[in-house]
């Protein structure tokens, strides 16, 4: 019987990854894969069979139990198999059920950490998520309920909402409603970590117009303190639609 490793691919190219995630991922048998990963990663398991087990927002339950089967399958016919996930897999990553599946059918795992999303939008937009004084804790939430309502509070200095691309207008009504003021700084970030990755700015009252900017593209949306942006910053990205939206500035 084989083993699963769970690697973080990070949240964009290829080069991402940790040195330790490529160095296992070279001795794949079989890769299963999410669809927000780099096809360029195949190019350290190219003779690995590698299996698109995508998927976006919540699965339905058939969706996850077609994967853990499959993790389970795969590890009693292959010496290693590993699962290949977007970001972090610790973070939205559906861990815990897969981890779960594996343990009860007695196969050995190992997770290697990846980038995740959040700290990928801190590095495109040379915002620091914690600030010295202002920015003394972070939370990573995620809008969306199981039911598929927007929840969201007040429970940290930065908040990074993933999974809230379709909501933006009620994930703004939220954080209002929840206390945060309509001038607080809200920065959404598209495709962090890729070379086309996008950035604007908005107050929260002004969020909704991220939208269409970003629309059908992956997006966390950092509010408050983290979302604020350095004195005397240059603008970090070049991309020419990022361009156009600076002069419709908030
Ligand atoms: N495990 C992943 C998150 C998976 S949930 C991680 O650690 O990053 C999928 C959500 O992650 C998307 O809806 C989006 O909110 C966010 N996301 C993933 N990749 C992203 C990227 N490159 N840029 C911005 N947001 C991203």
């Amino acid at each position: 019987m084989g083993h699963v490793i769970f690697i973080g691919a990070g949240p964009g190219a290829a080069d991402l990854i940790t040195l330790r995630g490529a160095r296992l991922l070279a001795t794949a048998d079989v890769v299963l894969f999410d669809a927000l990963t780099d096809p360029g990663l195949r190019q350290f398991a190219p003779n690995a069979r590698w299996v698109n087990v995508g998927k976006r927002g919540f699965a339905d339950s058939t969706g996850q139990a077609t994967i853990n089967a499959l993790l389970i399958k795969n590890a009693n016919e292959a010496d290693v198999v590993v699962r290949l996930k977007g970001g972090d897999p610790s973070v939205f990553g559906r861990l815990e059920e897969e981890l779960e599946a594996l343990a009860q059918a007695g196969i050995a795992c190992e997770v290697v950490p990846g980038v995740t999303a959040a700290i990928a939008a801190a590095a495109a937009t040379q915002r620091p998520l914690t600030r010295r004084g202002a920015g003394r804790s972070v939370s990573l939430a995620t809008a969306m309920t199981r039911e598929g309502s927007v929840h969201a509070s007040r429970s940290a200095d930065t908040e990074v909402f993933y999974m809230a691309g379709r909501q933006l207008a009620a994930l703004s009504r939220r954080l209002l409603a929840a206390g945060w003021p309509g001038d607080t700084p809200a920065s959404v970030v598209s495709r962090a970590g890729w070379p086309d990755q996008l950035h604007s700015d908005h107050s929260l009252t002004q969020l909704a117009q991220a939208s269409v900017l970003h629309a059908g593209r992956p997006m966390v949306v950092v509010v408050g303190a983290g979302a604020k942006p350095l004195d005397d910053a240059p603008a970090a990205l070049t991309d020419t639609r990022h361009a156009a939206l600076q002069k419709s500035k908030p």
